[in-house]
């Protein structure tokens, strides 16, 4: 497999604006930093408002000549951009690991994923579809058709480096939109490896512009403030949505936004307690448990909590703990130091309002960003972590039901919907039963946009990704994904 250092010697680390890799016009640069070792990687442009105005100048002359391209032209592109990454997936992975942290499989693993988007833009590209109709009166046809929203503005967090992306540059490749990019400060190599394969896939200059930078308010505000961009689609904190749905009410500007989540995880009574356990492993471990879908609180019915608890404690305990570029390891480094100490605080928070561990939940010493498997039980609701994203790698249980069997009508599932609910945030929930109408019962009343029954993975390139309430706004992927990039347009005409 290459080696991360190869690929990243390789690699253009300046802005990619009007198809030229150019440094900022400051000349300033920042250090990308491996999270398992302190190591320096590579030092990137860091763009400032000047530069971000010249990218987005650029998208916008493009965006009428891109708009004309044929859908089969642009589908091209995509597919080929996704036979490359398959091609490259060792490099690729290889580089997220090494700047980001997750373990080498789940870097493979986030590869496919990533690249799956693209082959499913590059076949909804040739789908965009309008509609035909007469007036009440049978005196006019409307013709409703769809066209580009025009210059976009995508914005990526650092936790799904190359998927983020993927799933916002495939929709506005496919739709005929061009686009400024801003990947994460702290995960700006995976964006720049995935820029020059768009490029070998025969991206037209100007299409995409990507800019890198240490102060994303400034860049970021530039283009929002400027008027020529038509929207935006952003993925990252709910804090950092607000302020971006703000700044676009002035310019009435197109917004997609996937924010932070606060999942509940539902163990019912009847639940099958090793499927389960193997939900929740994944729900929960999962990128570390840095991903807005994590299992942010277990709910587990009181008939089963035991053997729930012991059997999560035993899978936890036993997973290792390492540098994510070594084989061996199935849980790699978080993301920064800022990460490991609000995840030690929530714990420690936890822990004084009497929650025990039954594993984990101390601070290692040693180099690398690292918090060990931490499985809380009896967390008191009140706890800092039921209303914060915990992104860690921190099972918190909470009991609810009361301790017979369950198969009477106990009111144990009215109780815990209301307790899922008691959240500003309604992106995901995931709930195991073996009953049909409560796992009914448990998805039409959930507020979130996404549920998993018996399952602990929702996210897929086919299906409609998104929240309600303070998780968001719009979806990503599935039929919907490229309406986000679609303005309609209806034109009406008598009918002779
Ligand atoms: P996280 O907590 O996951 O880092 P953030 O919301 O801080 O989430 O970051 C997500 C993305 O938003 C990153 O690309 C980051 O650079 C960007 N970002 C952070 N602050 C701002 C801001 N004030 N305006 C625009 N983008 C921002």
């Amino acid at each position: 497999p290459t080696s991360a250092n190869q690929a990243i010697s390789r690699l253009h680390t300046d802005l990619f604006i009007g198809g030229r890799w150019t440094p900022a016009a400051s000349g300033a640069r920042f250090t990308v930093e491996n999270p398992a070792t302190g190591a320096p990687l590579a030092e990137v442009a860091d763009a400032d408002a000047d530069d971000a105005r010249r990218a987005l100048q650029t998208a916008a002359d493009h965006q009428t000549d891109w708009a004309a391209t044929s859908p089969r032209f642009r589908s091209e592109i995509l597919y080929r951009a996704y036979q490359l990454i398959m091609d490259r997936a060792d490099e690729i992975a290889a580089v997220m690991t090494a700047e980001m942290g997750k373990p080498l499989a789940d870097a493979r693993g986030e590869v496919a994923y990533g690249a799956e988007f693209f082959r499913w833009f590059a076949e909804e590209a040739v789908r965009i579809g309008g509609d035909h109709t007469v007036t009440g009166d049978g005196n006019n046809r409307i013709v409703v058709s769809k066209q580009p929203v025009g210059p976009c503005i995508l914005i990526t967090p650092w936790n799904f480096p190359l998927a983020m992306g993927t799933r916002k540059i495939g929709p506005a490749i496919a739709a005929g939109c061009t686009m400024v990019f801003k990947p994460a400060e702290l995960t700006p190599l995976t964006a720049l490896l995935l820029t020059e394969i768009l490029t070998e896939a025969g991206l037209p200059d100007g299409v995409l512009n990507v800019v890198t930078t240490t102060d994303p308010a400034a860049v970021v505000g530039e283009w929002m403030g400027s008027g020529q961009a038509r929207k935006v689609s952003f993925t990252g904190s709910t804090e950092v949505g607000k302020i971006l749905l703000g700044q676009a009410a002035e310019t009435v500007m197109r917004t997609s936004m996937e924010l932070g989540g606060n999942a509940p995880f539902i163990v019912c009574a009847d639940a099958d307690v090793d499927r389960a356990v193997d939900g929740v492993m994944v729900a929960k471990m999962r990128n570390m448990g840095q991903a807005c879908t994590a299992a942010n609180r277990i709910f587990v019915h009181r008939a089963v909590i035991d053997e729930f608890t012991e059997k999560l404690t035993g899978r936890m305990r036993a997973l290792v703990v390492g540098d994510g570029a070594d084989d061996a390891t199935q849980v790699g480094p978080l993301v920064e130091a800022k990460a490991v100490d609000k995840v030690a605080t929530l714990v420690v928070d936890a822990l004084d309002r009497g929650a025990g561990a039954t594993c984990g939940g101390t601070r290692p010493d040693g180099p690398g960003h690292f918090y060990p498997p931490t499985v809380l039980t009896d967390v008191d609701p009140d706890a800092d972590l039921m209303h914060t994203e915990i992104f860690g790698p921190v099972a918190a249980i909470i009991p609810f039901g009361s301790t017979d069997d369950g198969s009477e009508d106990d009111g144990s599932i009215d109780e815990v919907i209301a307790l899922a609910n008691n959240t500003p945030w309604g992106l995901v929930g995931y709930a195991y039963t073996r009953d049909i109408d409560t796992a009914d019962l448990l998805s039409t009343r959930l507020e979130v946009g996404m549920v998993g029954i018996n399952t602990g993975l929702v996210s897929n390139p086919a299906a409609p990704f998104g929240g309600v309430k303070q998780s968001g706004l719009g979806r990503e992927g599935g039929r919907l994904g490229i309406e986000e990039f679609l303005d309609v347009k209806y034109v009406s005409r008598p009918i002779p």
